[in-house]
C-alpha cells in the first residue's frame, strides 16, 4: 500500500510527514528543508515558483508574490477581515463574479484553492522524491476554528494537486496526538496553537490511547503576521515622521521593512534589543535615505499587547464549554512559530497558570500529528481513536431571521441531530432552508454555507405541517442537512459544498492543469539532468585531452575538441535537441579514443 502523507499546510510555513517505522517523521523538501515557506510565485520569466525560491524572490516581484493564502481560503471578498487583510498584501486581491476572493498573479486571476494546491503540488512532488513512491493521500490540517467554506477549499486544494484528501485534521489535535503522551496517564491539557495567520486553542481529554477533544475555539484572523505589521507600520510611521514618506506606497520598500520587521521579532525572542537597518530604502529630494531604527522587547511587548490579549477570550470561552476551571488543566502545550515569543508565553502562563511545555517542536508537530492520524487511517497505527468535535454552531435561520442552533459548537463529531419545524404562513406549500455557521443570533451575521427549498408540502393552517430538519457532519466537518416534510415524506437535502465557489468543472481544469505541470516539471528535470550529464561529459573530455592528448593522433585531438565545442556551444544555447545530438557526437569521438590507446598498447 502506498503512503499517506500528513500535512500542515499552514499560512507562514508547510510541513509533511509520514510513518516511517511506526514513528511520524517529516519529509524533507527537495531543498532538503523541513519547513517550506507556503509562498508562490510567478517569476519574471512566467515560470512558477513555490516555496523558499518563491520567497527568495519577493523582494524584487511582490506584486506576483503570494503569501499567507491561507487567509484567503474559503472566504467572501466583502468580509471586513478579507478587507482588512487586502489593504496588508502586495498583491492584488479582486471579487469574483460569484463574489469569492480571487488572486491575482502576472495578470492571471486564481482562486485560493488553486494557489494552495501549488504549494500542495511541490509538497506532494518532493515527498514523492524523497520516498521514490507515488503519493495519492494525504490527511491535511486546517485550524479548528476553520469553517466548513474553509475546509472545503482546503480539500479542492488537496485535490487540485492530485492528492485525495482522506481527513481533514484540526491542527491543535494533531499537535497532541504528536505528543508524546504516556498511555497509563490521563490527562487533559490545553493546546495553545499560535502560528502566521490563526490563533486556536483546544482542550482534551487524553487517556488509555483516546484523544477527545472536549472543546475547541480561536480566531482564524490572528496570529505571526499581525505582529509583523504592528511593527512595520510602526517604522513605516517613524520614517514618515523623520523624512515625510510614507513607505508604505513603494511595494518594493514594503516588502524589504516586511521581512525587516519579522527578523527583529524573531530576534527579539530572544534578545532584547535589535537594530533594524535598511539602506537606500528610500529616494529622497536630496539623495537616498536610509531606514536606521533601534527596537526593543519593551517596545515591541508594548505594540503587539492588545493582539496577545485576544487569545485570552477564546481560552476562557473554551474552558467554559468544556466546564472545566483552569485548575482542571494539568498541561499545557505550546504550538505555532508565534508562542515562541516570551510575552505570549507569560500570557499563557497568566491564563493557565502553568509550566509551559516546551517538548513538542511547535513547528512540526502539527504535521507530525498529521502524518501520525494518515498512519491510524491505513491501519498502520493501532489503539488510537481520536474523538474531535464541531468548533462552531450550526443552526438555520427562522422566523425574523433568527439563527435556531441544531448542532451546537463544541459537539462531538460525527454527529447527526434534528429537529422539527412549521410553517409560519397560512397554505404555506414551501420552506426555504438556510444553513448558517456561526455563533450570532441573527442568521445574516453568520457566515451562509447554502440554501434549498422544500416544496409541495400540502396546504394547512400555518404551525401544523411538520418539517424535520437533520443536520449530520462526519468526521471531517463536512456537512449534509435534510428536510422532511413528515406529512408526504418528500425529502430535499443538500451536502454543503465549497462556498470556494469552484464549479465541477473548474476544478477538473485545474486538476488537468496541475498535471500538466507536473508533466512539465518533470520534463524540466530531466532536461536539466541532460544539462548536468553534458556539462560533466564535456568537462570529461577536456581532462582526458589535457592528460593524454599527447599520446593522440593529432586527427583525433582536433576533432575530439571540435566536437567539445559544439557540445559547449549547445549547452550555452540550451536546446536540448542540440545538446543531445552533441553528447551523442562526443560519445562516439571519445569511443575512438579508447581505440586508439587499445591499438596502441597492442602495438
Ligand atoms: P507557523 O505558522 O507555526 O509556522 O508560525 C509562523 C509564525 O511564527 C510567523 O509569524 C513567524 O514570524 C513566527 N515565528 C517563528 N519563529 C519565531 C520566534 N523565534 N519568535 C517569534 N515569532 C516567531
Amino acid at each position: 500500500m502506498s503512503k499517506v502523507i500528513g500535512i500542515d499546510l499552514g499560512t507562514t510555513n508547510s510541513v509533511m510527514a509520514v510513518m516511517e517505522g511506526g514513528m511520524p517523521m517529516v519529509i524533507p523538501n527537495a531543498e532538503g528543508d523541513r519547513l517550506t515557506p507556503s509562498v508562490v510565485a510567478i517569476g519574471k520569466n512566467g515560470e512558477r515558483l513555490v516555496g523558499k525560491a518563491a520567497r527568495r524572490q519577493a523582494i524584487t516581484n511582490p506584486e506576483n508574490t503570494v503569501f499567507s493564502i491561507k487567509r484567503f481560503m474559503g472566504r467572501k471578498f466583502a468580509d471586513s477581515t478579507v478587507q482588512y487583510d487586502r489593504a496588508r498584501v502586495p498583491y492584488r486581491l479582486t471579487a469574483a463574479p460569484n463574489s469569492d476572493v480571487w488572486v491575482s498573479m502576472n495578470g492571471r486571476e486564481y482562486p485560493p484553492p488553486e494557489i494552495s494546491a501549488m504549494i500542495l503540488q511541490k509538497l506532494k512532488q518532493d515527498a514523492e522524491n524523497y520516498l521514490g513512491e507515488p503519493v495519492t493521500q494525504a490527511v491535511i490540517s486546517v485550524p479548528a476554528y476553520f469553517n466548513d467554506s474553509q475546509r472545503q477549499a482546503t480539500k479542492e486544494a488537496g485535490r487540485i494537486a492530485g492528492l485525495e484528501v482522506l481527513r481533514i485534521l484540526n491542527e491543535p489535535t494533531a499537535s497532541a496526538l504528536a505528543y508524546d503522551f504516556p498511555p497509563e496517564r490521563r490527562e487533559t491539557i490545553a493546546v495553545y496553537d499560535l502560528g502566521g495567520g490563526t490563533f486556536d486553542i483546544s482542550i482534551l481529554d487524553l487517556g488509555a490511547g483516546v484523544f477527545e477533544v472536549l472543546a475547541t475555539n480561536g480566531d482564524t484572523h490572528l496570529g505571526g503576521d499581525d505582529f509583523d505589521r504592528r511593527i512595520v507600520d510602526w517604522l513605516c510611521n517613524e520614517f514618515e515622521r523623520e523624512h515625510g514618506i510614507d513607505l508604505r506606497e513603494d511595494r518594493l520598500a514594503l516588502q524589504r521593512v516586511k521581512e525587516a520587521a519579522e527578523q527583529a521579532k524573531i530576534e527579539l525572542s530572544t534578545r532584547l534589543q535589535t537594530d533594524i537597518n535598511l539602506s537606500f530604502i528610500a529616494q529622497g529630494p536630496r539623495g537616498p535615505k536610509h531606514l536606521h531604527m533601534t527596537l526593543t522587547r519593551a517596545q515591541l511587548k508594548q505594540l503587539v499587547e492588545d493582539l496577545i490579549e485576544r487569545t485570552v477570550a477564546p481560552c476562557r470561552q473554551a474552558m467554559l464549554d468544556a466546564e472545566l476551571k483552569t485548575t482542571d488543566i494539568d498541561e499545557v502545550i505550546l504550538v505555532g512559530g508565534q508562542i515562541r515569543m516570551p510575552a505570549v508565553q507569560e500570557k499563557v502562563k497568566s491564563i493557565f497558570g502553568k509550566l509551559l511545555l516546551t517538548e513538542v517542536n511547535p513547528e512540526e508537530a502539527v504535521s507530525l500529528g498529521a502524518g501520525i492520524q494518515a498512519g491510524v487511517l491505513v491501519g498502520e497505527v493501532k489503539n488510537l481513536l481520536l474523538i474531535d468535535v464541531t468548533p462552531l454552531t450550526l443552526s438555520i435561520e427562522t422566523k425574523g431571521g433568527i439563527a435556531s442552533p441544531i448542532i451546537r459548537r463544541n459537539t462531538t463529531i460525527p454527529a447527526r441531530k434534528s429537529q422539527i419545524f412549521t410553517t409560519s404562513r397560512e397554505d404555506q406549500t414551501g420552506v426555504e432552508i438556510v444553513v448558517v455557521q456561526g455563533e450570532r443570533v441573527m442568521a445574516v451575521e453568520n457566515t451562509v454555507l447554502g440554501r434549498f427549498v422544500l416544496d409541495g408540502i400540502p396546504p394547512a393552517p400555518r404551525g401544523e405541517p411538520k418539517i424535520e430538519v437533520a443536520f449530520k457532519i462526519d468526521a471531517d466537518g463536512v456537512i449534509e442537512v435534510t428536510a422532511q416534510d413528515q406529512a408526504t415524506s418528500k425529502e430535499q437535502h443538500i451536502t454543503v459544498t465549497a462556498s470556494s465557489g469552484l464549479s465541477e468543472e473548474e476544478i477538473e481544469r485545474m486538476v488537468a492543469e496541475a498535471k500538466e505541470h507536473d508533466k512539465r516539471n518533470w520534463q524540466r528535470r530531466q532536461e536539466i539532468k541532460t544539462l548536468n550529464r553534458a556539462d560533466s561529459m564535456a568537462y570529461q573530455a577536456e581532462k582526458t585531452l589535457e592528460r593524454y592528448g599527447d599520446r593522440l593522433t593529432p586527427a583525433l585531438q582536433s576533432k575530439v575538441r571540435s566536437k567539445v565545442a559544439v557540445l559547449r556551444q549547445a549547452l550555452r544555447v540550451g536546446e536540448i535537441e542540440k545538446v543531445e545530438q552533441a553528447m551523442r557526437e562526443l560519445d562516439e569521438t571519445t569511443r575512438m579514443i579508447a581505440r586508439d590507446f587499445s591499438v596502441k598498447r597492442e602495438a
